[in-house]
C-alpha cells in the first residue's frame, strides 16, 4: 500500500471517528420520560433497550475504528491480524476497519454463529 493509499483510509477512518462519536454523544443526552402509564412503560423499556443495543453496535464499532487509525500510524494497517496476509483493496474500500482478511473473518463468523470463541472483539462483520 503507498503512503497516499494509506493517507486516504486514514481520513476515512478520522470522518468516520468524528460521525460515530457525535451520534453516541447525542445518544447519551436522550432522557427516557417516565410515564404512569403501565403500557407507555413497556414502550419506553423497548426504545431503552434499542438505544443501548445501538449505543453497543456503534462502541464496538469506534472500538475497531480506533485499532485501525493505530495500525495506519505503526505500519500494520492492511495486513490480517490472523494470518498476516494483507487484506484485499476491495474489503478495505468496504470495511476500512477490518483487521482480518475476508477468509479469517469468514472463519471467526462462523465459528461465532457456532457459538465458539471467537478470535477475540475485534471482529466486525462487514
Ligand atoms: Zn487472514
Amino acid at each position: 500500500m503507498t503512503k497516499q493509499e494509506l493517507n486516504k483510509f486514514k481520513v476515512t477512518l478520522e470522518n468516520k471517528q468524528a460521525e460515530l462519536l457525535r451520534v453516541i454523544v447525542n445518544r447519551e443526552g436522550i432522557e427516557i420520560e417516565k410515564s404512569p402509564d403501565a403500557l407507555d412503560e413497556v414502550q419506553h423499556a423497548t426504545e431503552r433497550e434499542l438505544a443501548i443495543r445501538n449505543l453497543d453496535r456503534d462502541s464496538a464499532l469506534l472500538r475497531h475504528v480506533r485499532a485501525a487509525l493505530i495500525r495506519s500510524t505503526d505500519g500494520s494497517y492492511g495486513v490480517c491480524m490472523h494470518c498476516e496476509e494483507d487484506i484485499s483493496p476491495k474489503r478495505l474500500q468496504a470495511v476500512p476497519w477490518a483487521a482480518f482478511c475476508i477468509s479469517c473473518q469468514e472463519t471467526a463468523d462462523r465459528n461465532q454463529a457456532l457459538g465458539q470463541e471467537s478470535f477475540d472483539d475485534m471482529l466486525v462483520s462487514a
